[in-house]
């Protein structure tokens, strides 16, 4: 699958219920994507139950090869597949954006491959022994949302199939060719039944696939909301879970900063994948020495960066995925202007063009409770809210539901350590926003979500604890 078009042509709908699939940049039919129902997902259960006996009594090492080998399947392919990522998301080919994308699944993948996790004694004292194991759960289900469908769905997968498990794939309805294409390469070198994916709505299939008795674990990345709904449905089966729900992360600037050097990284901790990134930068808090020159700094820099059609190389910033999420973003920069905010750059969209350009968009001097600081905006306008209070501020970013990632920009490293360990956050970034590692575990606090991906405790989350005593 070394062009795009063989590529595309491999994952084309021919035959059953299929949906149109247009670039979110210009509105172009891109392809035809299967429109599948829970029939065809029960099917997808079968094979991954009649696959998991097998996969899993490889040695580890052998899965840990077939997961290098996808990875380089990923590599070979990685052109197409970046092309097909930026029509259908809409996210450009360059910047931190669809090769980025791409790269990281390999990237992952072989961090999954190469993380160990030996036999661990627990008590060897004469008398007692007990050792842990981590066993595979089964089949996982693997939910994975329209922002970033490839890479977030290989962090579902890596983990899993590394323990042993087999997976059932089910991609977010707008990036449904996405998902589709990263398991057609990776299922070039994997045993079949390994790998399925089932491309049906998350209403009846994700509903389903959550519901069923022969699926052990959900990994679920997508909103809040429905994150609740699929805590309902684990009840059922008292599922297994990992849920890496909705954020709106703060950033708070402390007064000894320096704002030429920061606005690099907090434009990019704010609007990278034009903003559609759940650790993203989402209300920034600046102290009132800085403010003026924090503002002035950050509009300088974000007002060069070129937003456009995917493919044209030079772009940085893309379109919003769907209509849907503009017309969040449109709702909220509204709400902002009519409470009296100040737009300092962008809040202009042109609703007639062709496309979901919605513009690189600041909003200053914005009262603390607008809707456009307390809502998860998910996309490219950023809330810069004043302080002058450090207990104010801390009390201020911790009192929404949300806690995924926070970030303390500070010349004083300890200071800004001290301030993290009173934010209620999974993550606190010092002096950047939103770098992720493969070894280093991600997740949620409070309404963001429960489990860590990631590293180890990534690993141990799609295994089952085992205890062999005596
Ligand atoms: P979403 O609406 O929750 O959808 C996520 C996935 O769940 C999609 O595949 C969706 O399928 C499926 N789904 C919908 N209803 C379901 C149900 N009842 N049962 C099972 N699955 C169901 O989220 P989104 O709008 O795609 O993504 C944006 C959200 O994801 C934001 O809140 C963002 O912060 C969050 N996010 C979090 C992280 C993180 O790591 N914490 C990372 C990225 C994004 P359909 O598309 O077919 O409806
Ligand atoms: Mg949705």
């Amino acid at each position: 699958m070394h062009s795009y078009d063989t590529l595309l042509a491999a994952i084309t709908a021919q035959h059953g219920s299929t949906r149109e699939v247009h670039d979110p940049a210009t509105g172009a039919l891109i392809g035809t994507a299967p429109l599948q129902d829970v029939a065809e997902l029960e099917a997808a259960i079968d094979r991954a139950v009649a696959a998991q006996t097998a996969w899993a009594a490889l040695a580890d090492e052998e899965r840990s090869r077939y997961l290098h080998r996808a990875a380089d399947a990923i590599e070979a392919a990685a052109e197409p597949l970046a092309e097909l990522l930026s029509r259908e998301q809409g996210k450009p080919l360059n910047g931190p954006n669809a090769r980025f994308e791409v790269g990281a699944c390999a990237v992952w993948l072989r961090a999954a491959a190469d993380t160990p996790l030996p036999v661990e004694v627990i008590v060897d004292d004469g008398e007692n022994y007990a050792e842990l194991h981590h066993r595979p759960i089964g089949v996982v289900g693997a939910i994975s949302p329209w922002n970033w469908p490839m890479m977030i769905s290989i962090w579902q997968i890596a983990p899993s199939l590394r323990m042993g498990n087999t997976v059932v794939a089910k991609p977010a309805e707008t990036t449904t060719l996405s998902g589709l294409a990263l398991v057609a390469v990776m299922n070039q070198v994997l045993p079949d039944g390994v790998l399925n994916i089932v491309a049906g709505p998350g209403s009846t299939v994700g509903d389903a696939l959550t519901r069923s008795p022969r699926v052990g674990k959900i990994m679920f990345t997508g909103s809040t909301g429905v994150g609740k709904r699929i805590i309902e449905a684990s009840a059922h089966n008292v599922t297994r879970l990992t849920l890496e729900l909705g954020g709106n992360d703060a950033g708070i600037v402390l007064p000894d900063v320096d704002a030429a050097a920061i606005a690099a990284d907090l434009f990019w901790g704010a609007f990278i994948n034009t903003g559609q990134t759940c650790a993203a930068l989402k209300r920034l808090y600046v102290h009132d020495a800085v403010y003026d020159d924090v503002l002035e700094h950050l509009v300088a820099f974000a007002k060069d960066m070129p937003m456009g059609v995917g493919l044209d190389e030079q772009n940085v910033l893309g379109p919003l995925q769907n209509r849907g999420q503009y017309e969040i973003v449109d709702r909220l920069v509204e709400s902002a202007k009519a409470s009296g905010a100040r737009v300092v750059l962008g809040g202009d969209p042109d609703h007639g063009a062709v496309g979901n350009f919605y513009p690189t968009t600041i909003v200053a001097d914005i009262d603390p409770h607008n809707e456009l600081v307390t809502e998860e905006q998910f996309g490219p306008a950023l809330p810069v809210i004043r302080y002058s209070d450090l207990d104010d501020v801390i009390a201020l970013a911790n009192e929404l539901e949300f806690g995924l990632g926070a970030s303390v920009w500070s010349a004083d490293r300890d200071a800004a350590r001290t301030i993290a360990a009173r934010l209620e956050a999974g993550t606190v970034w010092i002096n950047s926003h939103g770098g992720l590692h493969p070894m280093v575990p991600f997740g949620g606090a409070k309404q963001s979500g429960y489990g860590r991906e990631f590293g180890v405790a990534g690993l141990k989350a799609v295994a089952e604890p085992q205890v062999v005593s005596g």
